[in-house]
């Protein structure tokens, strides 16, 4: 698995998905969640809110 560019942590599926919809559908480099927020100064949790909003779309970066 890929490591987060910012802390070193390993990346989910979740947050390979949440970097492409929120950085750049071709990222090839991953934040995880709790940088993403940070990143964008929200709350980890309106990130998880967002990926399951995708997922019920039927995003296909998120199964
Ligand atoms: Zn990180």
């Amino acid at each position: 698995m890929p490591k987060c560019i910012a802390c070193g942590e390993d990346v989910t599926v979740y947050d390979m998905g949440a970097t492409k919809k929120l950085i750049n559908r071709g990222a090839e480099e991953y934040l995880c969640i709790p940088c993403l927020a940070k990143k964008f100064k929200v709350e980890e949790s309106l990130i998880y809110q967002k990926i399951e909003e995708w997922r019920e779309q039927g995003c296909m970066l998120f199964p």
